[in-house]
């Protein structure tokens, strides 16, 4: 590995005689600093990370990188809802992609002149739109009704507005992960069904309830399924053990919230 001494010849920054005009190379001839300071030091060499302006760090920054390169966005009034400690990644991502409008939705896809049908493989009563697939569809109704009709809450009907409600829906901090966690399910849920039918048959399982995926959801393999430990764990405790869950709330929010004694 190198060190900095190996960019030294003769006691001199070898970069320094360079008489190139490339800008990498004057940008790197103005950042050294004195090389005497250099041979005279004792100091072990270290790598530090500078950022625009900031003062040097030992440690790396994305964030801090991303932000200078491109500039810092202003937080949408959603980010929240979305990325949220606890989360489950995949989840998340989908769920992502549904508030940009970025799934290849049929009405997308006939816009980009795919030669699709426009009908929603879900219910094939309505053209397939984001608004449709994830919230007016009544297989993707039923399964995200099931999460909030126990709490009696009524939720927003329109994506945008819907994502900023199930940023905070109660005053329970437990019941609102819960239900941001049961949200994000549905979404994916919603979305893996309908790619399955669109790729397959159609009807493979047009007669199966969807009360029934909601309560699979629930019961564990979508909120089980990802690799992040932190996730699992916080899935583990508010949906699939919630007897075991540190606060006292947990269980009997998640009884209240789904009405699943018997399979807690
Ligand atoms: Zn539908």
């Amino acid at each position: 590995m190198a060190v900095v001494r190996d960019a030294l010849v003769d006691n001199r920054w070898w970069i320094s005689s360079s008489r190139s005009r490339n800008p990498t190379i004057c940008f790197l001839k103005n950042c050294l600093p004195d090389h005497r300071e250099v041979i005279s030091s004792e100091a072990d060499d270290r790598y530090l990370w500078k950022v625009g302006d900031n003062a040097p760090v030992e440690g790396f920054s994305s964030s801090l990188m991303w932000n200078h390169l491109y500039g810092q966005e202003t937080e949408v009034n959603w980010h929240k809802s979305i990325w949220f400690k606890g989360r489950i990644p995949k989840h998340a991502f989908i769920s992502w992609l549904v508030a940009l409008d970025r799934l290849s939705t049929r009405d997308r896809m006939r816009q980009w002149g795919v030669l699709v049908s426009p009908i929603c493989p879900l219910c094939g009563t309505a053209d397939e739109s984001r608004q449709h697939i994830f919230f007016d569809c009544g297989y993707s109704k039923e399964v995200w009704s099931f999460f909030y009709s126990t709490l009696h809450l009524s939720p927003p009907t329109l994506i945008m507005e819907l994502l900023r409600w199930i940023k905070s829906p109660t005053r329970h901090n437990n019941v609102n992960l819960i239900l941001k966690l049961a949200f994000q399910a549905s979404l994916a849920k919603a979305n893996a069904e309908e790619a399955e039918r669109r790729c397959e048959n159609p009807m493979k399982r047009a007669n199966e309830n969807s009360t029934d995926e909601a309560e699979r959801l629930f019961k564990r393999p979508a909120l089980m399924t990802t690799g992040n430990s932190i996730c699992t764990s916080e899935a583990e405790r508010l949906f699939k053990k919630p007897m075991e869950a540190a606060k006292p709330n947990s269980t009997s929010e998640a009884k209240r919230l789904f009405g699943f004694s018997r399979s807690l």
